[in-house]
């Protein structure tokens, strides 16, 4: 194999190991999105259940005052009742008072329920305490974790770019220029070896003469297709007995 293509092999190798860092590193932001979310959550889930707290205890005064209302106006009704001499009108007093004892009987009812609520809802707030506890603990960990993994892809990256230098320097600038124009287009196969006589970048079947050239060629090859570096491997000798 010819010194550059070996040279080349070894460029490509370090930009593959950069692009999977940096690909590493988007993926590390969405894991850190993600752990966040489930603390955003169990944080939401608890704020609701205060609030259903708070809503309940309201609620519950509510009830509590009018029955005490209800209280207060049988008590009006009663002294009415001794002050008057009308039978009609005590009859009237009486009926109200009933009205009044029914209606604090249904508050009473409702407040009942109200409390039933209150103690399912407190249920849920040790819960949601309880998973946002947890989520935060979570949290904490995994996210020292990405930054722990992040920090070393950066060491990773920035290591190969060192080393990528170095191996850049080695090759001529015609050849590198062409490399770094595929590179920057996205491609992570740049230098290929040729496949039962087709490039083995874009898989197109090369011309003859140029598959024929390419095992004695002391220069880089291209193929004329895709624009990638070619070279001889023995797969595309065997395909030549074949022929
Ligand atoms: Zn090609």
């Amino acid at each position: 194999m010819l010194e550059i293509i070996e040279t080349l092999l070894v460029l490509q190798n370090r930009d593959r190991t950069i692009v999977q860092g940096r690909a590493e590193i988007v993926g590390l932001g969405i894991e850190r999105v993600s752990v966040n979310e489930r603390s955003a959550n169990a944080e939401a889930a608890q704020a609701d259940a205060e609030q259903a707290a708070k809503e309940l205890e309201v609620k519950k005064n509510a009830l509590e005052m009018e029955a005490a209302g209800e209280q207060t106006k049988i008590i009006t009704y009663s002294k009415q009742q001794l002050e008057t001499k009308d039978n009609t009108q005590y009859r009237a007093l009486v009926k109200q008072i009933d009205n009044c004892k029914k209606n604090i009987s249904n508050f009473e009812t409702d407040e009942l329920m109200v409390l039933e609520e209150m103690d399912v809802n407190a249920e849920t707030q040790k819960q949601t305490k309880a998973d946002l506890d947890a989520a935060n603990h979570d949290m904490a960990t995994a996210l020292s974790e990405i930054d722990e993994r992040e920090t070393n892809l950066q060491k990773q990256i920035g290591e190969t770019e060192t080393l990528r230098a170095e191996t850049a320097a080695q090759i001529d600038e015609d050849t590198l220029s062409r490399y770094d124009r595929l590179l920057k287009k996205g491609r992570s196969n740049i230098v290929v070896g040729v496949e039962h006589g087709a490039c083995g970048g874009c898989h197109m079947k090369l011309p003859t003469a140029e598959v024929a050239n390419l095992k004695s060629s002391q220069e880089v090859n291209y193929c004329p297709n895709c624009t990638c570096v070619i070279y001889y491997t023995r797969d595309m000798n065997l395909a030549a007995e074949e022929a």
